[in-house]
């Protein structure tokens, strides 16, 4: 049994507001979103963070990336800009242990924070 909650997520067995799935990728909307658009897009397999990304994983966070600019069209963000961040390791605050790309738009945000 996995303690972790976004390995959780994926099987499905916590809820989420998905709002996007395939094989390799999950996408839903943060709990405690800091825009109006705030989805976090992770891999469906556990890999704790950027530090730890196997080098086959290479494809697969290329496709994280790909899915954010889709899911970016569709929250009608696509035009206005978006930010894109990954945090990795306790000075960038990373809480949740398992690899995650925030997408975060909908209002003008300040450089390079906030
Ligand atoms: P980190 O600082 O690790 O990059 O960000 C973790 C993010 O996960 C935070 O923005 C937090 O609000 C979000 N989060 C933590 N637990 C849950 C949860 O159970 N469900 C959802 N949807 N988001 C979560
Ligand atoms: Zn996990």
């Amino acid at each position: 049994m996995t303690e972790c909650i976004f390995c959780k997520i994926v099987a499905g067995e916590i809820p989420s507001h998905t709002v996007y799935s395939d094989e390799t990728v999950t996408a839903f909307r943060d709990i405690n979103p800091v825009a109006p658009t705030h989805i976090l897009i992770i891999p469906n397999k556990h890999i704790e963070a950027v530090s730890d990304l196997p080098e086959e994983d290479e494809q697969l966070m290329g496709h994280l990336f790909t899915v954010a600019q889709k899911l970016a069209e569709e929250e009608g963000i696509a035009e206005s800009g978006y930010r894109l961040i990954i945090n990795n390791g306790p000075d960038a605050n990373q809480v949740v242990f398992h690899l995650h790309l925030h997408l975060i738009g909908g209002r003008k945000m300040k450089y390079p924070m906030g």
